[in-house]
């Protein structure tokens, strides 16, 4: 792998996951975790982000307090990553291996993720996790009108429904001109 290129996995959560989550996608989600694993480290000399939703508990201002049961709080089970990938960034976590909050679909909105890319010549980022027709698909968005050029890893997202699945693999591939791979 180049060092131009960087794996973003979004939201890959027990909230967002495990069959107790919050909020999770369920099985469709759990199928993802050996190929997150092995792809994140095949990539952990390139570059690896772990973009995180976080929430405070009763939020009357965020958006999303209004659409979704509360998920992802801070230092809570839920928002500890799922599975095997909670073992393995434990043990991998370093300056190419890092974890970030963000707190809003985009892993773009109101973080550092874009001046960290830059600052690294990072032009290709490779986007796994969940939920593909919410965070993935706002990640991808901003990574387009940003200038990346996106790989999408098939295997390596999930979502709720196969129409929200077959919905945004489409808009990936004809809207953003993501590479399907
Ligand atoms: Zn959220």
């Amino acid at each position: 792998m180049s060092s131009n290129e960087a794996l973003i996995i979004i939201d890959y959560t027990n909230d967002f996951v495990a069959t107790e989550g919050a909020l999770t996608c369920g099985k469709p989600g759990q199928a993802l975790e050996k190929y997150i694993v092995d792809l994140a480290d095949s990539m952990k000399d390139s570059f690896v982000y772990l973009p995180t939703d976080i929430h405070v508990a009763g939020d009357k201002y965020h958006p999303e307090t209004k659409l979704f049961p509360p998920h992802n709080e801070a230092n809570t089970w839920g928002r500890e990553f799922y599975g095997e990938l909670n073992n393995w960034y434990q043990k991998n976590k370093s300056d190419h291996v890092v974890m970030i909050d963000k707190t809003r679909y985009s892993s773009f909105a109101g973080t550092n993720l874009d001046i960290l890319l830059c600052e690294r010549k990072v032009d290709t980022v490779h986007l796994v996790g969940v939920c593909s027709d919410i965070c993935v698909l706002h990640t991808a968005v901003d990574a387009y009108n940003l200038g990346y050029n996106i790989v999408i890893h098939e295997q390596g997202i999930a979502t709720f429904t196969d129409n929200g699945q077959e919905w945004s693999l489409n808009h990936f591939k004809n809207s953003l001109n993501a590479k399907i791979v």
